[in-house]
């Protein structure tokens, strides 16, 4: 495992926005990896990060390592020496330009939509599903990269697959209801206008629902040599809806098991719940993944989010369901779990794995 040598050198792709931001302040400082390059649109020209960006994130400043690296375009070319690359670029450009520095040989680990769904690029969470790294070298023998793509997933699913996961395992889960409220932080900067969300909750988000009821069977899914991904046997149903809050997305679950358990087996099933990675000890992986909370009313949005820097996911409410077996609320930080400490964890588990 890389640790004492060298840091590899990585940059940031979007590296002003919302996402972008979160990448530059988990980079600062991480052991394994250093910040060498930041790039978005063409319009920076090259001037210096701090010049052209104003820093959104509360609690931290802009790290004195980025604010004086030039913002570059998002071309293989303009970041030469970099060997991973974070993408926090929109869906409607990300897919091209990723494909551009894998091809040149960079590792991509992406936010964006576009390769989530690919028949040999792993929409990984290595809680959850850590062997689905296997892809890769598919991906580049098929493709003829030196590089290679790995994205994570959509930031309402996410928390979601984490909370599935340690009950698939234990007693099979069959059927997922959820309803989603989902932080404005979710739609970029600026996001929605103010007059919109202040206020108000808005029962609509783009696209959201179908790869919260896609992206769940994929991860929850198998990789299978000869096979590729195989979804996971379950159906997902899911209602998304955009809340005032600044940042964390409360999710209400409701569940079909497939054999019955009692709810201290379920809550058992979560807490004692260790992950293959977790032995990697990689840098940005929470103590607990999951942390139930028996408090009648948590996890709350504003004070549960920053559970394990952000990184965990906090449940609560597990109670009979009507419907289904049992119903839960679950809560995961967006910008962080959702998206880019999830990336940077990815690459960790990559690194870890001798796959860079
Ligand atoms: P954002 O705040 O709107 O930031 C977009 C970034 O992309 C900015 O740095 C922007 O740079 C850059 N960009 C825009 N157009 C570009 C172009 N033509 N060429 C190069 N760079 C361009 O969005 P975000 O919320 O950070 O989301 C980034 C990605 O992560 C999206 O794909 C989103 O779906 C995904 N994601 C977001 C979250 C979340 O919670 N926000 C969670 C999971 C996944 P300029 O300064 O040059 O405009």
């Amino acid at each position: 495992m890389e640790t004492s040598h060298k840091k590899i050198p990585v940059g940031v792709l979007g590296a002003t926005g919302m996402v972008g931001q979160r990448f530059i302040e988990l980079l600062q400082e991480h052991p394994w990896f250093e910040l060498v390059a930041l790039a978005a649109s063409d319009k920076h020209n090259g001037l210096p990060y701090a010049e052209v960006t104003g820093w959104r994130l509360s609690g931290s400043d802009m790290p004195a390592a980025a604010a004086n690296l030039p913002v570059v375009s998002c071309r293989p070319d303009a970041m030469p020496g970099v060997k991973v690359v974070f993408s926090a670029l929109p869906g409607e450009i990300a897919g091209e330009i990723e494909i551009d520095f894998a091809r040149a040989g960079v590792a991509v680990f992406s936010n964006a939509k576009n390769h989530r769904m690919g028949a040999d690029v792993p929409l990984l969470i290595p809680e959850v599903n850590a062997g689905h790294i296997a892809a890769i070298p598919h991906q580049q023998k098929q493709r003829g990269w030196s590089g290679f793509i790995v994205t994570n997933a959509n930031c309402s699913s996410t928390p979601l697959v984490m909370a599935l996961k340690p009950l698939q395992q234990a007693f099979g889960v069959s059927k997922v209801l959820v309803t989603t409220m989902q932080a404005i932080s979710g739609a970029g900067y600026p996001g929605l206008p103010s007059y919109d969300i202040l206020d108000n909750a808005i029962p609509y988000i783009g696209g959201e629902e179908e790869k919260v009821e896609s992206e769940t069977l994929k991860m929850l899914g198998e990789w299978q040599e000869g096979r590729g991904f195989v979804d996971a046997p379950l159906v997902v149903s899911a209602h998304c809806n955009r809340v005032a809050t600044r940042e964390g997305h409360l999710e209400c679950a409701s569940i079909q098991l497939e054999r019955p358990a009692s709810p201290e087996e379920i809550i058992a099933a979560w807490e004692n719940y260790v992950p293959e990675s977790q032995a990697a000890r990689l840098p940005s992986a929470p103590e607990r993944a999951l942390v139930y909370r028996r408090e009648i009313d948590r996890p709350q949005t504003l004070r549960d989010r920053d559970a394990g820097n952000g990184m965990t996911v906090t449940l609560g409410r597990l109670r009979p369901c009507p419907l289904f077996s049992y119903k839960f609320v679950m809560l995961g930080h967006n910008t962080i779990r959702g998206a880019a400490g999830g990336s940077v964890l990815n690459a960790e588990w990559c690194v870890s794995k001798g796959l860079l």
